[in-house]
């Protein structure tokens, strides 16, 4: 049931934007789009089996005590605030460190913002994510079921966020107060660094505003969607970039006359 919802949501975010985008496309559909799907497809087949073998791994050693006493519905909504809190922080260390940002930087290095945006992380990111969100689940005592509907929600959380949908405005204005909108986290895909280092939840943006990471600023048409160090890469050069021996960005794919006036941003952005 959950792949289905999953699914279906891919399928009628795909067919909305064909009729309502907000934006026009910076890349053409195509190559971009079978890319950034095929990470989807290689994270649905490699990470159920991995969270089955850390549960049960996890289980022999700490059988589930704490969540799974409260009422589902109460026990439910507090495993996915805790869900969400951890993915807020892990996505915010992957900003900051270096190794994690190997691997992050494949999501960041896509060069237009739409829903399969969202389906694009690399699968080692997606592992190590689910491994903490496993730990998560054992501390609390949640049941694998409450980690499925988080894992569905944050499917489903990521291709609207991600999507280049037209929301009104009065309704997009009363939504950003509960989820992330579109509008707000175009801001983290903007190739400016001071823009790309907020707005990091998943689900929920209170924690950006809790933590001070919470940006409010509105796409412009002159915004550049990616990183202001590399173009993108092909599928292959997505998925071994992480491994290379030197960062992406001391490799200086797009060479700084290319980036224009973003090139300033070149020197403040290497902390990662
Ligand atoms: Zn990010």
């Amino acid at each position: 049931m959950f792949i289905a919802v999953q699914i279906s949501w891919l399928i009628l975010l795909g067919i909305a934007e064909l009729g309502a985008a907000r934006w026009g496309r910076a890349v053409p559909r195509g190559a971009r789009t079978a890319r950034n799907l095929t990470f989807t497809v290689i994270n649905h087949v490699a990470i159920p089996p991995l969270t089955v073998l850390c549960l049960a791994a996890a289980q022999v050693v700490h059988p589930p005590v704490g969540i799974n006493r409260l009422p589902m519905w109460t026990g439910m909504i507090l495993a996915v605030l805790a869900f969400d809190l951890a993915g807020y922080w892990f996505h915010r260390v992957s900003h900051r460190s270096l190794l994690l940002w190997r691997f992050h930087q494949v999501h960041h290095l896509d060069e237009d913002f739409d829903f399969t945006t969202g389906a694009r992380v690399h699968t080692v990111e997606e592992s190590l994510h689910q491994i903490l969100l496993v730990a998560v689940a054992i501390v609390i005592g949640a049941p694998p079921l409450y980690l499925t509907v988080f894992g569905t929600l944050a499917f489903v959380a990521a291709l609207w966020h991600h999507s280049n949908l037209a929301v009104p405005q009065r309704i997009e204005r009363w939504l950003r107060l509960v989820v992330f909108t579109p509008e707000t986290h175009v801001a983290h895909h903007h190739d400016q660094i001071e823009d790309t280092d907020t707005n990091f939840g998943f689900l929920f943006p209170w924690w950006d505003r809790m933590f001070g990471t919470f940006n409010r600023r509105q796409r412009t048409s002159d915004w550049r969607i990616g990183l202001d160090y590399s173009r993108d890469l092909g599928l292959i050069g997505l998925l071994l970039v992480p491994f290379h021996p030197r960062q992406l960005k001391e490799l200086a794919l797009r060479p700084a006359t290319d980036a224009g006036p973003r090139s300033a941003q070149t020197a403040k952005s290497v902390t990662r």
